[in-house]
């Protein structure tokens, strides 16, 4: 057996599946083949959780509007006429199947937020073991461009760790990742050589992000554990014969040793405040997994205060990794690169606190 059939095989073990649905792909009778879909997932035992596009679409059609808002208040009041709506399609769609949906709105403070993120977290578990079905959407009525996720396609990976996923399907309107001779990629095993290269060429068209996004999901993803499938949301029984291991869209595997949830939360979820840069010594005892000391930073960027998240550096200007500092932006500038004869350099970075970024 090829590596891709081993790999397409195993996803059919997956025992948490989040099925991430994009604006375009919802229309006409899509909501219903995707409860009968998630149905069959839900009798084989497995638990699903859906990231559903599609509010901003269903409220300008729902408040008379000749075309997507560009005004932020605009698309929020779309987003709220058209959310209850969304859930509506769902209901509707769920009802005869049997399953029932629960509608969890997040906004990327809340995910920023560690004691929130655990409400987030405990809320899906329970509504996991009640075995509804969670339909996850951004709270766009109340968010602004700077606080966005991004897009659905970031959403959802951040979803991964949250519920300990292990495998997230990103269903569009394109039959997956296409090369630059418009040939489906098929399995990505490195994201620098098999699916960059391709990003810009392959616009989806879907929603926000396009490719360039998706890709970027896919790999926060398979670094949390999951694999991830980019794959058209329209072919017939897609979920089915992603899951029986058949050749369907893009396969992201999972990485073997996954970061654990809090590490991906400082790493993906958190947006850092400011940057540290390292010297050659304090970059490579990060690199070793050990803290950061003041003596080891060379500059400082930005306005962050302890706590806050920060990138790290090294002198050649490559991100080599992401951490909470212990130390605001001014205490570490003033405690940057000073040796005290006779006393220990400050921490400013605990190595708990502290994400290698892999190189790709
Ligand atoms: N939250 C947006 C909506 O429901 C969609 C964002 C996206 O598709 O990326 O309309």
């Amino acid at each position: 057996m090829s590596e891709e059939s081993a790999l397409r095989e195993r996803l059919g073990r997956s025992r948490k599946v989040i099925v991430k649905v994009g604006s375009k792909s919802l229309a006409g009778d899509a909501w219903q083949r995707l409860a009968n879909e998630v149905r069959a997932l839900r009798d084989e035992n497995r638990e699903v959780v859906i990231v559903s596009s599609g509010a901003i679409a269903l409220g300008v059609q729902r408040l008379g509007l000749k075309s997507r808002p560009r005004d932020m208040s605009w698309l929020q009041a779309a987003a709220a006429a058209g959310q209850s709506t969304l859930m509506q399609r769902w209901e509707a769609a769920f009802e005869p199947v049997g399953l029932t949906a629960a509608q969890v709105l997040l906004t990327h403070a809340d995910l920023a937020d560690r004691a929130r993120t655990n409400n987030a977290q405990s809320a899906l578990a329970a509504l996991l073991e009640a075995g509804a079905v969670p339909i996850i959407n951004e709270n766009d009525a109340v968010a602004i461009d700077e606080i966005k996720f991004g897009d659905n396609d970031q959403l959802a990976s951040m979803v991964v760790p949250l519920v300990g996923a292990d495998l997230l399907l990103l269903l569009s309107d394109v039959e997956g990742l296409l090369d630059d001779k418009g040939q489906r990629v098929s399995l990505v095993r490195s994201f620098a050589k098999d699916a960059r290269p391709f990003a810009e060429g392959s616009k989806s068209g879907v929603g926000t992000g396009g490719m360039t996004s998706k890709i970027e999901a896919a790999r926060r993803a398979t670094l949390a554990g999951a694999s991830v499938v980019i794959a058209p949301a329209r072919a017939p029984s897609v979920i089915a014969r992603v899951l029986a291991g058949e050749d369907v869209g893009t396969l992201f595997p999972a990485v073997l040793q996954r970061l654990g949830a809090r590490k991906h939360w400082i790493a993906f979820t958190l947006r850092p405040k400011g940057a540290l840069v390292l010297d050659q010594g304090a970059a490579a005892a990060v690199l070793k997994n050990r803290s950061v000391l003041a003596v080891g930073v060379l500059g400082v960027r930005g306005t962050f205060g302890a706590g806050d998240s920060v990138s790290l550096f090294d002198v050649s200007g490559r991100e080599i990794g992401r951490g909470l500092v212990q130390l605001s932006a001014v205490d570490a500038a003033r405690a940057a690169g000073r040796k005290v004869e006779g006393e220990a350099s400050p921490e400013v970075v605990h190595k708990d606190d502290l994400v290698l970024l892999p190189e790709e």
